[in-house]
């Protein structure tokens, strides 16, 4: 079944689904496997994480927009809605301080960590450099300061979530 969110998304046509083109707030999508992203990790972390940051922070500006919103407007709950329906998993905020611009959060769930593992097995450091790079992006425009986001504790290294920190 749909989940809440993207049934009010296509009630708002801001997400369609047609025979041949998908669109999220007008904006072209392109559904990608997880695989994937987790080999683009691998090969270059440092250059995931930096074009999926400048991405990132443009897009959630058009995204609020689309919402009758603005970056540093959206609400936390409406941000976990996006990011779940986009299929990053599920997150739970540890601290959130909009005043020192400052959040943890732990994700579960997260399918690029679980392709990392099936792929490679163990890391040696966290590997999660696009999801990083998501709220890094996100969090530069919510905060309205270039922010960068730390995993500090990450699945593909040990335990069953991945921990981040957001400043
Ligand atoms: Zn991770």
């Amino acid at each position: 079944m749909l989940n809440e969110f993207i049934q009010r998304l296509l009630m708002l046509r801001h997400f369609s689904m047609e025979k041949d083109h998908i669109e999220l707030f007008k904006q072209d999508q392109f559904l990608i496997d997880t695989d994937f992203i987790a080999l683009l990790e691998e090969q270059n972390p440092e250059l995931v994480y930096a074009l999926v940051k400048k991405n990132a922070a443009e897009k959630i500006v058009v995204y609020a927009k689309a919402m009758g919103s603005s970056p540093e407007n959206i609400s936390i709950d409406t941000l976990k809605s996006l990011f779940g329906s986009l299929g990053y998993g599920n997150i739970e905020i540890l601290s959130f301080n909009r005043e020192d611009k400052r959040m943890t959060l732990k994700l579960t769930n997260n399918p690029v960590a679980k392709a990392y593992k099936r792929m490679k097995k163990k890391a040696s450091k966290p590997s999660c450099t696009f999801i990083s790079g998501v709220f890094a992006g996100v969090f530069t425009k919510i905060f309205e300061k270039d922010t960068n986001c730390k995993e500090l504790g990450c699945e593909t290294v040990k335990g069953d979530s991945c921990t981040f920190i957001i400043e």
